[in-house]
């Protein structure tokens, strides 16, 4: 069989098990509505949780910041991409999440791929969660450190796992909001143990930064921890909007990450756009606390409602609620009778989750109606098979 051949092979497969994936094509920009195929859902699928992807103030932020320093960054921030915008941008980051520094990357999964493998080395071991998110699993890989897995959340098997540990550096690298069952880690918990056997916290807050936190600062600000340990990642793209990544950790951790994080020094700076949408972002956050606390009423509300109609949603307090159905075909299955109704809640399967924990996930934003949310209650209970 030839090379082709076999692709098409393993494409065939992929469809009978019902793991291939589609895209959807929207019309026009992302929403608590989105228009797809010229039908509009009511969109439960998006990590635009507090609605600003389409924020007028951070288009006027963009288009101001396009008018001043053009649309691309040009080289890579160690040559000449680095602007005055990404500068105060860092800036504006760490004071945000109250670190001493803070670097910019291009993406999430650029910058954890970055941190891991320049905090890592062969003669490291990094503690990686069992569902952490794919590129702290890549970056555990690329740093080429011995790495360790621990059963979810589990700090008892961490903490035996760091007391056996005979590595000169040890990391712990954990989602601080899991991105497909929306649980919290036990952040002072894990940090206590970084403490004792001194290790690295890297910390993924890509779900937790803009819905966490008494003013939507994080999960650092939601357990009120603050320590030198932590090496926080928060992606600009999905509550602040726009697009990006920030890394936020003391003074030399953060130089070290610049010198050495090879997705920070063999790729082109962030759009400096992005870097003022992002400034915008943090400030709507602060200057507009409405929106936080509006997530948090459409998530109360959400929760009372499946209670009340006996959808089976998990124990999340964040902005994300799986439902768990196991088989991926029941999965897609229950998702495409949603999208007939008029709801767009995505069916997630292997490999985003593991084999035979396929689910639906509904992700809730600040901007969604309180009859949205209702009627989506009233859909999932006739959708989901009990
Ligand atoms: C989305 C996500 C990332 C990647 O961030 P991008 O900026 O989209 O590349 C990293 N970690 C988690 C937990 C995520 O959900």
């Amino acid at each position: 069989m030839s090379a082709d051949a076999r692709l098409g092979e393993r494409l065939a497969g992929l469809e009978r098990e019902g793991l291939a994936r589609t895209r959807r094509t929207l019309a026009g920009p992302q929403g608590a509505t989105v228009v797809v195929d010229g039908a509009a859902l009511a969109n439960f699928s998006s990590n635009d949780y507090l609605g600003l992807a389409n924020d007028a103030r951070l288009r006027e932020a963009a288009h101001r910041a396009i008018d001043a320093m053009g649309v691309g960054a040009g080289a890579s921030p160690l040559v000449s991409g680095h602007t005055r915008l990404h500068d105060e941008a860092e800036q504006r980051f760490a004071a945000f999440c109250a670190m001493p520094r803070a670097l910019l990357f291009g993406s999430g999964y650029a910058a954890n791929l970055g941190i891991l493998a320049a905090l890592g080395d062969a003669n490291a071991e990094i503690f990686s969660d069992e569902l952490n998110h794919a590129c702290l699993i890549d970056g555990a890989r690329l740093s080429r450190a011995k790495v360790t897995r621990y059963p979810h959340a589990d700090t008892h098997a961490l903490s035996a796992a760091l007391a056996a540990s005979g590595a000169t550096t040890r990391i712990v690298a954990t989602d601080a909001v899991f991105s497909m069952d929306g649980d919290i880690a036990p952040v002072p918990e894990i940090l206590a143990l970084c403490e004792r056997h001194d290790a690295w916290l890297v910390l993924d807050d890509a779900h937790g930064m803009g819905v966490l936190g008494a003013r939507g600062h994080g999960t650092l600000e939601h357990f009120a921890v603050e320590s030198r340990r932590v090496v926080y990642m928060a992606t600009l793209g999905k509550a602040l909007g726009g697009y990006g990544a920030f890394v936020a950790a003391p003074e030399q951790a953060i130089e070290w990450i610049l010198q050495r994080a090879r997705t920070y020094i063999f790729s082109t700076a962030l759009p400096p756009m992005m870097a003022a949408v992002a400034m915008r972002a943090l400030e709507l956050i602060d200057e507009d606390g409405a929106r936080v606390a509006a997530l948090r009423e459409r998530i109360a509300q959400f929760r009372a409602g499946c209670a009340r109609a006996g959808v089976p949603v998990s124990a999340s307090r964040t902005a994300i609620h799986p439902i768990l159905l196991g088989d991926a075909v029941r999965a897609v299955a229950a998702s495409r009778a949603l999208a007939a109704r008029g709801f767009w809640v995505p069916a997630i399967r292997p490999p985003s989750v593991p084999d035979g924990t396929s689910r639906l996930r509904v992700s809730l934003c600040a901007t969604h109606t309180a009859q949205q949310v209702d009627e989506l209650v009233r859909a999932l209970a006739d959708c989901v098979p009990g």
